[in-house]
């Protein structure tokens, strides 16, 4: 028996969920690719049903591919079945026998290039030119990314690297920021936004050199062994942090979602859900503030008319939207919830050149609402749902702690 195969089997907890399935088809309806794309024979099937099969028999399901992993299924579910787990375990299962594509290579593998760049001098220059030049060339079309899309650039400097120039008040009170690799490389002003809410709020930021990758871009892509390895690193990482007493926290909802329940979810050993128990989303940390009386409301006026498109991985994590309570207090802001269902992207998804088409028509609800609207800027805690409003709708995109920081005068 192979490795992954054996580790499925060890797997009881997300596979004995299959189990569960009470063939209700609420998973079904909610599909967002199943809407979209009529081929996909959809969750039920190849999620529960297919994972009793596919575990023991050595043929594939096709349609598994359709897959985006948005996990809108597992919150449908009134029977906790764990369906989009079970659909990336069988993509690791598949890759066991089939080579990925040099596509699939690069974008699960975005940490690794970005060290790549950032170890050269005017690295992210010469790399945002070459991928410029590249799209024009077609070259990223001939491997299978989609023509429609820009690669995102690099930023000039990474978080890490600004973060070294950032003077913070010596505290008491600390938490260790996740940074990700979205944050790090393409957007760290989201990053250097947060810490300054926590400096505001009396709490020195941390970070952690020996953090990977959270692993989302290898686990949609099959790469499971490498996902686990990741993982490994980060909880033995997250477990060194809770024992000095010390949270992490993340701004990337997809990089918390993986750290707080999708190892323990895929990989099931007790010391993930241990470490997840001390993995906090950034607005689910500062409503823990709010709640405890101990969020700094000394907001200053910031004029904002603001929509906001929630993320499927931060749903999926259960704790609300508290964002949109924390903004609401700001004077002059007002917060509008689209309520338009997923944005299409599902981290690198929308990437993929025979899904672009799958990925805009999901993502055609959420733009036609921030079209209609008169909204000054679309608020959104993940980076690859801005990534898409942006070039779905081309309205302006920041993450909602950017707005808290210049609340705070920052
Ligand atoms: S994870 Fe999303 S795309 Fe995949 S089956 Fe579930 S709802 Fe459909
Ligand atoms: S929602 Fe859950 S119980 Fe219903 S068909 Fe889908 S997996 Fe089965």
């Amino acid at each position: 028996m192979s490795d992954i195969s054996k580790k499925i089997e060890e797997m009881e907890s997300a596979l004995s969920t299959a189990d569960h399935c009470l063939s209700c088809t609420s998973c079904m309806s909610s599909c967002p690719v199943m809407e979209a794309e009529k081929s996909y024979r959809g969750p039920k099937l190849v999620g529960p049903a297919h994972s009793r099969m596919h575990f023991s028999q050595d043929d594939f399901e096709d349609s598994l591919d359709f897959c985006s992993n948005c996990k809108s299924c597992d919150r449908a579910c009134p029977s906790g079945v764990a369906v989009s787990t079970l659909n990336m375990l069988q993509r690791a299962k598949y890759y066991e026998t089939h080579e990925h594509s040099q596509r699939d290579d690069m974008l699960a593998h975005g940490e690794r290039m970005a060290k790549l760049v950032r170890a050269l001098p005017f690295g992210a220059t010469f790399a945002n030119l070459g991928m410029s030049i590249g799209k024009s060339l077609g070259v990223f079309s001939a491997m299978g990314i989609a023509g429609e899309r820009s690669m995102p650039a690099y930023a000039s400097a990474s978080f890490m690297q600004l973060f070294k120039g950032i003077k913070q008040p010596k505290s008491d009170k600390k938490v260790v920021f996740f940074p990700g690799c979205f944050i790090n490389d393409n957007e760290p002003q989201v990053g250097v936004a947060f810490v300054k809410v926590m400096n505001a709020n009396g709490y020195e930021v941390l970070v952690d050199e020996k953090f990977n990758c959270c692993g989302s871009p290898l686990v949609v892509t099959g790469y499971l062994d490498e996902a686990h390895e990741h993982a490994d690193n980060n909880v033995s990482r997250i477990l060194e942090w809770k024992k000095k007493g010390i949270p992490v926290v993340a701004c990337c909802t997809s990089c918390s979602l993986m750290l707080k329940q999708e190892y323990h979810e895929l990989f099931n050993e007790e010391k993930m859900h241990e470490a997840g128990e001390n993995v906090y989303d950034a607005f689910e940390f500062l409503e823990i503030l709010a709640d405890k009386g101990q969020l700094n409301t000394n907001f200053k006026q910031v004029g904002e008319k603001l929509m906001y498109h929630v993320p499927c991985h931060l749903k999926s994590q259960g704790f609300g939207v508290p964002a949109a309570k924390i903004l609401a207090q700001v004077p002059g802001v007002t917060v509008e919830q689209a309520d338009a269902g997923c944005c299409g992207m599902s981290g690198n998804y929308g990437f993929k050149g025979d899904k672009y088409e799958i990925s805009m028509k999901i993502g055609e609800k959420l733009f036609n609402r921030i079209k209609e609207s008169a909204s000054d800027e679309v608020i959104c805690d993940c980076g690859t749902c801005r990534l898409q409003i942006q070039h779905g709708t081309q309205a302006k995109t920041c993450h909602p702690v950017e707005i808290l920081a210049k609340a705070y005068g920052k």
